[in-house]
């Protein structure tokens, strides 16, 4: 079944209409202040397009992990606080998350307002995706929409659960992943080019046999492609290598000729002395790694070679970095990765934490056409598997 498929509120007709709203809104907070409100702005075109609509508008989220227990360390105040001033309107915070307040702040709202419930994970049916809690959202609205891509992995009840009683929507942060990701998975604008990195094989088995089948170029750096180098045959010194995935290595390299994918590993490669940010380093080829030396980052020809099949793609996924991107001097491979990225005018879709992370921390993030905003949802999506936040919402 095609995620292409799915009901946005633009199909939705919402004026007059209690809609619940599954945000994402756990922010970064330190001692009850929020340090980061990303996660609220990024909610805002959603929010805003139901006011407009004239919707009464329930929001709600998780914040942390106050593990089925109310917990005010974890309230969702800082977020009312936050949502009334982006918004202009004053957000209600109910004090509960399905309770009295809940249902009398919702029953009082008027067109084109909006209220918050407490945070969702004060419930401890939440995460066990219990039917009588979801049952219980479903009574506090008349439509469901859910914008939270990082929950769309987890079948929860604010999350999957309440949409079977209620007719349901994706948000507008929900139908960019599904749009921009969906198309790349179900029909690339070719070559399809897709580049892993990170530590492990083992991390990122899953995404490497999903896009085997669909891409035509598989580039394979950081950490995990010691493991592949290994199995092989070359002598990877230190580095990062899993011994118990050697044939599982050689089976996917099989699977690659087979599937005619070109499939690409450094040629070469800067290796350092210790696992450390200042340790001696130096340049040397794949087949040539000395005993006592780690990889820590691809070389400076495999930058080339990279860069020259990422130059002509129609699609790009990328997802771990090419080497210990955190540190300086072993960064040089993801920089130069990510440039060629940036200037293939191609599109380009990053997924992952760390992934994310480094290009924004390189400064190439406004060269993407989609920084995926789900590290574990992303991964999962990428490896074809169905996310029950998605599968739950209405089919056009
Ligand atoms: P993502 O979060 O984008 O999925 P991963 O978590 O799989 O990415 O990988 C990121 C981590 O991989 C980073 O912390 C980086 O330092 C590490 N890494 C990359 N290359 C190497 C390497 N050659 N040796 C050890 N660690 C590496
Ligand atoms: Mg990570």
């Amino acid at each position: 079944m095609s995620v292409l498929n799915k009901k946005t509120i633009e199909d939705l007709d919402v004026a007059g209409k209690k809609v619940l709203v599954r945000c994402d809104f756990n922010v970064k907070m330190e001692n009850g202040v929020i340090t980061s409100d990303k996660r609220v702005v990024a909610s805002l075109p959603t929010i805003k397009y139901l006011l407009q609509h004239n919707a009464k508008v329930i929001l709600c989220s998780h914040l942390g992990r106050p593990k089925g227990q109310v917990n005010p360390e974890f309230s969702m105040a800082p977020v009312a606080e936050c949502l009334s001033k982006y918004l202009g309107i004053e957000v209600k915070l109910a004090k509960d998350v399905v309770g009295e307040s809940a249902h009398e702040l919702a029953a009082s709202l008027k067109d084109g307002e909006a209220m918050l419930l407490e945070n969702v994970r004060f419930e401890p049916g939440e995460t066990k995706n219990d039917p009588e809690l979801s049952k219980q959202f479903a009574s506090l609205a008349e439509l469901y929409v859910n914008d939270a891509f990082g929950s769309a992995h987890r079948a929860h009840s604010s999350t999957a659960g309440v949409a079977d009683y209620l007719p349901s929507a994706v948000g507008y942060l929900m139908q960019k992943e599904i749009d921009v990701m969906g198309k790349a998975l179900e029909n690339p604008v070719r070559p399809f080019v897709a580049i892993l990195g990170g530590a492990k094989v083992s991390d990122k088995i899953g995404v490497i046999e999903n896009l085997i089948e669909k891409c035509d170029t598989l580039i394979i750096g950081g950490g995990m492609a010691y493991t592949f180098m290994r199995a092989m045959g070359y002598s990877v010194g230190t580095s990062i290598c899993e011994e118990d995935k050697l044939d599982l290595a050689k089976e996917l390299m099989a699977k690659a000729k087979e599937k005619k994918v070109n499939f690409l590993l450094p040629v070469d490669n800067v290796i350092g002395r210790e696992y450390k940010p200042d340790t001696p380093f130096m340049q040397i080829f794949s087949d040539a790694i000395p005993d006592g030396w780690m990889g820590l980052d691809i070389g400076s020809t495999t930058q080339e070679l990279f860069s020259k099949s990422i130059i002509g793609a129609g699609t790009v996924i990328w997802n771990g970095p090419m080497g210990v991107s955190e540190w300086e001097n072993f960064a040089g491979g993801t920089i130069a990765v990510a440039k060629a990225v940036a200037d293939s005018g191609a599109i380009s879709i990053i997924g992952g934490g760390d992934s994310a992370a480094a290009v924004k921390k390189l400064g190439f993030a406004e060269k993407m056409t989609h920084i995926s905003t789900g590290g574990g949802a992303s991964l999962e999506f990428l490896e074809g598997k169905e996310l029950p936040g998605i599968a739950c919402i209405d089919n056009k």
